[in-house]
């Protein structure tokens, strides 16, 4: 069974099921991004805070895939939106992986008190132009920061990368990013495990049913409402266990059950705080 992939607004292809590597160690990344490459994963989602870009590089480097099988995202950090510092800080994350091009180029967090997204985004678009980031979007952006860029740019982002589990379903930013043609990509797809997700009864009930375990009913959540998600673990047997998640399906009354656990359950920053 192969990871299904979505179709982007500009007409790129991404693995909907992925690997992240937010707080994987530095000195551990090679090693666990490896073990991610073998259990069968594809799309790494990186950025420039998480300081193991040059990790990355390794073991996509040492793992003989050929690129084109690959999808590799990274971030633009929030000291280093604008114009030529963007520019700068991408060719640094390029030079890290040792990439001649990213797959997906983001926009970490629109930090509207710096009220540069505007202009970085404009060159993201240059970047694109570039071949050098084959698609660009932005992360944890509100209705009103896309709002900006739809009409101050005429280039609409192929993704939003948000905080999204069943407990946060930001229903108000999936309508608006779906309107208009923007893919949702869901971070912290398992509430990061600060939030008791993998215990709520329904969960445990529909993997119950199904043979499976709770984290694989919630990433089948993620993926039958069409999200696109790149849990983390660096675990080998976790990283198997959320990969193995297209031999099942949810039926409408499961997913309308888990998506009944919505209460505002944000585990991570409010984005209009982070600068
Ligand atoms: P996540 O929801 O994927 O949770 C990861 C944690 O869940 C792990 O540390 C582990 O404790 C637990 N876990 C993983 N698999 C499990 C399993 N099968 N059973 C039980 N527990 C399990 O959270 P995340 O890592 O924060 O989010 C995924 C990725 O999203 C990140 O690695 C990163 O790439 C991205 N991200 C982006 C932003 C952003 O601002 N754009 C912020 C946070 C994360």
């Amino acid at each position: 069974k192969t990871v299904p992939t979505l179709t982007l607004n500009d007409g790129k292809t991404i693995p909907q099921l992925g690997f992240g590597v937010f707080k994987v160690d530095p000195t551990e990344t090679t090693r666990i991004v490896s073990d991610a490459l073998e259990v069968g994963y594809r799309h790494i989602d990186t950025a420039a805070i998480y300081g193991n870009e040059e990790g990355v590089g390794q073991a996509l480097a040492s793992s003989g895939i050929d690129r084109s099988e690959l999808f590799v995202t990274t971030k633009l950090w929030n000291d280093e939106q604008g114009t030529q510092s963007a520019l700068d800080a991408f060719d640094a994350s390029l030079e890290k992986l040792g990439l001649d091009y990213v797959d997906l180029y983001l926009i970490h967090w629109p930090t509207p008190a710096k009220d540069k997204y505007v202009d970085s985004w404009k060159t993201l678009a240059q970047i694109r132009e570039s071949g050098r980031a084959r698609s660009i979007g932005v992360s944890n952006f509100l209705v009103p920061h896309l709002e900006r860029l739809l009409t101050e740019t005429d280039v609409v982002p192929a993704v939003n990368q948000i905080e999204l589990h069943p407990a946060h379903q930001q229903r108000e930013v999936t309508a608006f990013a779906r309107a208009n043609g923007i893919a949702i990509e869901a971070w912290g797809p398992l509430g990061q495990g600060k939030y008791p997700l993998l215990e709520e009864s329904v969960v445990v009930t529909a993997a119950e049913t199904h043979g499976k375990t709770p984290a694989q009913v919630i990433i089948r959540w993620h993926l039958q409402t069409g999200n696109i998600v790149f849990p983390k673990s660096n675990r080998r047997e976790r990283m198997i266990e959320n990969f193995d998640v297209f031999d099942f399906e949810l039926s409408h009354t499961e997913l309308a059950t888990i998506s009944a656990l919505e209460r505002g359950g944000r585990v991570g920053s409010h984005p209009n705080d982070v600068n």
